[in-house]
């Protein structure tokens, strides 16, 4: 079983479109979104929820009011200024301290020095994980809470996740649609996996998140192909970044033209080559080319 995980210096470039042709090509596949920040792969996949269940990043403190003295001890200690002293009153003082959930980074400094043991440390919910039936297999996703954070966790749940559903199906693939940018959630999306596939575009940007998400799988010493997604806007930036992949040792398996019938897919819940157009015919075209290089 092998992983190939699609990635891209930033959001918007059409990676999410290209994963879900994959999923439609792929004869035995598990479908893994990985983008947990920005999960919208569920659009065009259409899944059907077969299994969820919740998800605790980590841990988060919460003032029992009834049980502070208001000593300030908490509010001294918190190197994240999570901590004010605009509580509620409990019966014998008139203000509390009260903890920002946002603000709160989890670490539980304050709760080990609460002499009152007024200050609960329990497990958050910081979202949900979905194993769902798709018309191109199964796919396995996931919801991040608003404001969220520790989504590389997440992201390492939703690709075990898929991998064990691989295994158990003998499905020889766990496509990934992996996080943008180059933090934590893409490192936890990018790890260990056989091949990366970065899409971009031509513009500017492009060419510097392909220099920086490069850098990066080079850095995991993960083999890694380019796609040029709507090269014909700019053929001149196109060619630019041809010639940086070429010189980084990257193989370009593909571009994509421009084609408004890409946004057509997009609207009916489809993915490219599920329509008759240009585009299908290139994404194909990367597709075989990626194929062909499997080892
Ligand atoms: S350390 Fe405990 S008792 Fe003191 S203000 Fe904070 S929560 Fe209240
Ligand atoms: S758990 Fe850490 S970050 Fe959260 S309020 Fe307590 S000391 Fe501050």
């Amino acid at each position: 079983m092998r992983e190939l995980v699609v990635i891209s210096g930033k959001g918007g470039t059409g990676k999410t479109s290209i994963v879900a042709s994959f999923a439609a090509l792929a004869d035995k596949c598990v479908v893994a979104d990985a983008d947990v920040d920005a999960a919208d792969l569920y659009l065009v996949l259409e899944p059907t929820i077969v299994h969820r269940e919740k998800f605790s990043g980590g841990s988060r403190a919460r003032i029992m009011s009834g049980h502070c003295t208001a000593c300030g001890k908490c509010e001294e200690v918190c190197r994240f200024d999570a901590i004010t002293y605009d509580g509620p009153g409990n019966g014998r003082i008139s203000k509390t301290y009260r903890i920002d959930p946002i603000a709160c980074e989890g670490c539980g400094v304050c709760a080990y020095f609460c002499a009152e043991k007024a200050i609960e440390f329990a497990p958050a919910e910081n979202g949900e994980l979905f194993v769902s039936e798709t018309r191109c297999g199964p796919m396995v996703h996931a919801r991040l809470g608003v404001a969220e954070e520790n989504s590389g966790k997440l992201v390492s749940l939703v690709r075990t996740r898929a991998k064990a559903i691989a295994q158990e199906r003998k499905l020889d693939l766990v496509l990934i649609d992996g996080s943008p940018g180059i933090g934590c959630p893409v490192i936890s999306s990018i790890t260990g996996a056989d091949r990366a596939l970065v899409v971009t575009e031509p513009t500017l940007s492009g060419l510097h998140d392909l220099e920086r998400v490069s850098d990066l799988t080079r850095h995991f010493g993960i083999e890694t192909q380019v796609c040029i997604n709507k090269w014909d806007v700019n053929e001149d930036l196109a060619s630019e970044i041809e010639t940086q992949a070429r010189q980084r040792g990257l193989r370009v398996a593909g571009k994509v033209r421009y084609d408004p019938a890409v946004t057509k897919a997009q609207v009916h819940a489809q993915a490219i080559v599920e329509r008759r157009c240009e585009a299908a015919d290139d994404v194909r075209d990367l597709w075989r080319n990626l194929r062909d290089t499997r080892d």
